[in-house]
């Protein structure tokens, strides 16, 4: 787990390096807001970022906010450090979306487990419904629904689009397909890849047009725009 450090104070930057590191992450700390933005330029992105508020050229609360703004960090979990406890009222008053809080002078362990708080919240649930456009679906009530009403699937079907709406965007060929959902020993043609795809597109019928046929090359889910 990469954890990135923003904290302009040696003593408490290199101590939380110290500490993250003898509990199994991987930490980067970082002086000022401009290297961590630098460092953000390139992936992989960290799973969780600790951030002070008083930082020399922009306060924690303004590189909060445009963490928030940007695509591909807004999803980061973030656990302020705060100097007194007034910083804490105005975090929150602002509710500029940090995941946890806390207050200066700290204990270590105690920050590791809030950490680790926050990672669990933030960990993808696996059985989370899905949603793409019109389509719903719900793995843990193997439950597909297209505006709102329910769609009977087979179990091949179901799987299939599953896989595919877990991963929008992402092209599968037909022998990937194959792999996946029937298994590699299965006794089954490439065609039976398409015959089902064609149901499938029949039963989702609103939602049918986002899965894309990607000529030669096989299937993916659309990305609604
Ligand atoms: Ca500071």
């Amino acid at each position: 787990m990469r954890i990135y450090c923003l904290e302009d104070e040696d003593s408490i930057r290199e101590l939380l390096i110290y500490t993250l590191e003898a509990t199994g992450f991987s930490p980067v700390g970082f002086t000022e807001p401009k290297a961590l933005y630098a460092a953000l330029e390139h992936p992989p992105l960290p799973d969780l970022i600790l951030l002070d508020i008083m930082l020399p050229g922009e306060d924690g609360i303004s590189v909060l906010r445009r963490l928030r703004r940007r695509a591909d960090t807004r999803g980061i979990p973030v656990i302020m450090l705060t100097a007194k406890s007034g910083e804490v009222d105005k975090v929150r008053g602002l509710d500029e979306g940090a995941d946890d809080y806390v207050t200066k002078p700290f204990g270590m362990m105690e920050l590791v487990s809030r950490i680790r708080a926050v990672l669990r919240r933030a960990a993808p649930d696996e059985d989370a419904p899905l949603y793409l456009g019109p389509i719903m679906l719900d793995p843990r009530r193997h439950r597909v629904e297209v505006a709102g009403s329910e769609v009977a699937l087979t179990v091949k079907e179901f799987a299939l689009l599953e896989l595919l709406m877990a991963h929008p965007g992402q092209v599968f060929t037909r022998d990937q397909l194959l792999t996946r959902i029937w298994g590699y020993d299965a006794a089954v043609e490439t065609r039976t890849v398409d015959v089902h795809i064609r149901t499938l597109r029949q039963k989702l019928g609103k939602g049918s047009a986002l899965i894309d046929t990607v000529r030669g090359v096989g299937y993916r889910m659309e990305v609604p725009t």
